[in-house]
């Protein structure tokens, strides 16, 4: 089977001087996420893949260059999830972590839980052997000067990554510095597994970006992949499904899909969103 793949960077209203940093980014994430499925890797495998190039990046609220919180300080969410085993994996509010997905994953590795957070996520991240990563290695002078002038516009930044490989099994993973200024200990939806995350094999995978209270209220991604149910084209059914995010929320925001097929679909009600997918060899970056 032909693999698929989709990421996204972001809903917001996004910063102009950015813009060909974000574009770079995610070409680079996805050449590096299209070879593992090329090679025949794992779903799982390629989202990690993707998600750690742009949690390394710093244009992008993840990771590396993620946005302060009310203290001045770092919290991360990330999840993700596998389409075939329903095997899942999620932290949130985790400080000095460099690869939230990579906690995410151990999480879904371990088994026995599928959420983490805080004191203890951190805890966990320690024994298994992830370096405790130090403030200067996380937190850019961009994000610093935002917090120190309070500035309060929504700069996305957000990452996703939806893959199909070639053994027809889906992933999808998230992850997020979260929104700016929030309240220390605030988790968003990016760390909630069917609201920022999900990911089903016989129906579709997702990832949604944007205001993390209401998309967990309307439980974004798992509404949109309900609608793949009635064959609906992948782009329909995002549409429909941020449709009623705005419509029961009041909510702004987006996400990707691959439907069972691999067909990809994305769907914002923010000014812009960033999106990479491929249409036919061709990398396409949407802003
Ligand atoms: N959804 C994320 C959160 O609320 C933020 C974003 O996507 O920009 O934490």
């Amino acid at each position: 089977m032909r693999p698929a793949l989709i990421l996204h960077g972001g809903a917001g209203s996004p910063a102009a001087d950015l813009t060909a940093a974000r574009e770079q980014g995610l070409r680079r994430a996805f050449a590096a996420a299209w070879t593992i499925l090329q090679q025949n890797g794992s779903a799982l495998a390629a989202v990690i893949r993707a998600t750690v190039e742009l949690e390394n990046d710093s244009v992008f609220n993840a990771g590396v260059g993620s946005c302060l919180n009310q203290e001045g300080n770092i919290e991360v969410d990330a999840s993700l999830m596998e389409g075939s085993t329903f095997r899942a994996g999620a932290v949130g509010a985790v400080r000095n972590l460099r690869n939230p997905i990579l906690l995410a994953q151990a999480v879904l590795d371990a088994g026995r839980h599928v959420f983490l957070v805080g004191e203890g996520a951190e805890r966990f991240a320690r024994l298994q052997g992830f370096p405790s990563a130090t403030r200067p290695e996380l937190v850019t002078e961009r994000q610093l000067r935002r917090w120190q002038s309070a500035q309060t516009t929504g700069e996305p930044g957000t990452v996703g990554a939806v893959a199909m490989d070639t053994g027809g099994h889906l992933a999808a993973a998230t992850s997020t510095g979260g929104i700016f200024n929030k309240q220390p200990g605030r988790v968003g939806d990016s760390a909630v597994i069917g609201a920022g995350t999900y990911a089903d094999d016989t129906l579709g995978a997702g990832s949604a970006t944007g205001d993390g209270e209401a998309i967990i209220r309307a439980t974004l991604t798992r509404t949109a992949i309900e609608l793949l149910r009635d064959g609906k084209d992948p782009t329909q059914a995002a549409r429909i499904a941020v449709d009623f995010l705005h419509k029961r929320t009041n909510g702004e925001g987006g996400l990707i899909l691959l439907d069972a097929l691999g067909r990809v679909g994305y769907a914002y009600n923010t000014p812009a969103m960033s999106v990479a997918f491929l249409a036919g060899d061709r990398v396409v970056i949407r802003e």
